[in-house]
């Protein structure tokens, strides 16, 4: 199978990792929605070994969130690339769902977290479960 790959909105970055996923989240914190500019955001979560930046290394920016988390971004276009949270995820990478080249059902959010902050007309799926 080849892997799934993503990229910024003017494809300075892309990049590519391998399946299967660790998860794929839907997350309504607070920071995610400042982070990415919508109301809730999904993200795919991959262990850091299946990750590969395959062009556009010099042309990211880190921004270091807080002590254990960070997001880099295309300094050209401004798309997410790829972040690190440290807190819930230590060994993985935290990948945008909207910067892949190709939707396939092994990339479906699987898991709905933060819940409680979500916006009130966001509506749940009863098929991906609340962990809180
Ligand atoms: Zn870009
Ligand atoms: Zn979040």
């Amino acid at each position: 199978m080849t892997k799934p790959t993503g990229r910024c909105h003017c494809g300075t970055v892309t990049w590519a990792f391998s399946l299967p996923v660790k998860t794929v989240v839907k997350c309504h914190c607070n920071n995610c929605r400042k982070l990415q500019g919508s109301d809730y955001s999904c993200w795919i979560i991959v262990p850091k070994a299946q990750f590969e930046l395959l062009i556009g290394h010099e042309s990211l920016t880190l921004y270091q969130a807080n002590k254990r988390s960070s997001k880099s971004f295309c300094s050209r276009c401004g798309s997410a690339c790829h972040l690190v949270n440290g807190r819930h995820f230590p060994d993985c990478v935290v990948l945008p769902l909207g910067a892949v080249e190709r939707f396939m059902p092994a990339l479906a959010p699987q898991v709905q977290v933060y819940t409680a902050n979500k916006a009130a007309w966001v509506n749940l799926h009863d098929d991906e479960p609340v962990l809180g």
